[in-house]
């Protein structure tokens, strides 16, 4: 199919934007295309104008500090991969961002595909997603108004169902860093490489200064409507992070999550992963945490 007729709107700058934005009705915002485009060739998405943000300035930077990372509204998914000092940067400060960023679609995709425009459309089997979310991170947005911090337990309403309010860009979205002591990991199960997951996860876990396991954190993907953080600390509090039973946090998370059956899988084979997944991370977000405790 074709996408209805539109108005195409490439403003250049963020006011401009923003005027387009809340001049019109059913005005929406283009980022990488990656998945509006496919949705208004479908017709399940027809707005009147495309305000297309990819000649506004300053949405391109990515900026690691000792907080965390900000990536701006235009970095693309494929930019935190690359050797660049700014991507080595950010993966060092938070590691999670670009470990779960290799998992997404496939490189062409990758290279259009924006970070910011993920999280904004908000999609459950999305990764980006739930890295904000296992990161504690928040989004900008910006709206004629001015511009506010948005916590990801503030954003995110439903699949595909974000609390902005119509005509917001968001401005970046900020990953903080991973704590002292510690270590993540990230892994999926898709049916192909590059496909969505039949389920993802992200975790982190936390040593204390004796090497015992202090905190122990959780996030699904293709796991529930919204990302959700799920602690497991209890299984494994106090243990010595070299015989930390993980088995029993994979036992404990398959016990917290509340997946769907849909095409793809049943909720009890989700629920399966959700415990393999679980377990296989943490032995290596343990030894990442051991090495980042040297
Ligand atoms: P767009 O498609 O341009 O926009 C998506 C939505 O977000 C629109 O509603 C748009 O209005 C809104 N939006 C975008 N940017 C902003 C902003 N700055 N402010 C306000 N609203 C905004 N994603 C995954 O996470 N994992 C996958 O495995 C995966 N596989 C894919 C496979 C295929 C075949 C395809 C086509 C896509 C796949 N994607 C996957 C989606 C891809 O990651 C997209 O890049 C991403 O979901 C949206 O980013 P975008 O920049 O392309 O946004």
């Amino acid at each position: 199919m074709k996408p209805a007729p539109f108005r195409y709107a490439d403003p250049r700058s963020l006011d401009e934007a923003l005027d387009l934005l809340s001049d019109e009705t059913g005005a929406k915002v283009l980022a990488g295309g990656q998945s509006l485009l496919p949705l208004l060739a479908m017709r399940l998405a027809a707005p009147a104008t495309l305000v297309d943000l990819n000649r506004v300035p300053g949405l391109d930077t990515v900026e690691a500090t000792g907080d965390g990372v900000r990536v701006g509204a235009l970095v693309r998914h494929a930019r935190l991969l690359r050797q660049t000092p700014d991507a080595q940067a950010a993966a060092r400060v938070q590691p999670l961002l670009a470990r779960a960023t290799a998992n997404v679609a496939h490189p062409a995709i990758r290279n259009r595909g924006t970070t910011v425009g993920s999280i904004a459309h908000a999609d459950p089997s999305g990764e980006m997603t739930s890295v904000l979310a296992l990161t504690g991170g928040s989004v900008t947005v910006a709206t004629p108004a001015g511009r506010e911090t948005v916590g990801w337990q503030d954003l995110f309403v439903g699949p595909l169902e974000t609390s902005l309010a119509g005509g917001a860009v968001v401005v970046d979205a900020f990953f903080p860093a991973l704590p002292e002591r510690s270590g993540t990991a990230f892994a999926e199960i898709a049916r192909r490489k590059g496909d969505y997951a039949v389920c993802g996860a992200g975790v982190v876990v936390t040593l204390d200064e004796d090497r015992r396991v202090s905190a122990v954190r959780a996030s699904y993907i293709s796991v529930g409507l919204v990302p959700e953080v799920h602690d497991l600390t209890e299984a494994v509090a106090g243990e010595p992070v070299d015989s930390a039973d993980w088995a029993a946090a994979g036992a404990l998370a398959r016990t917290l999550v509340d997946p769907d059956t849909d095409i793809h899988a049943s909720a009890d084979y989700r629920r399966l992963l959700v415990g393999v997944l679980t377990e296989r991370t943490l032995a290596d977000a343990a030894a990442e945490a051991v090495q980042r405790s040297a």
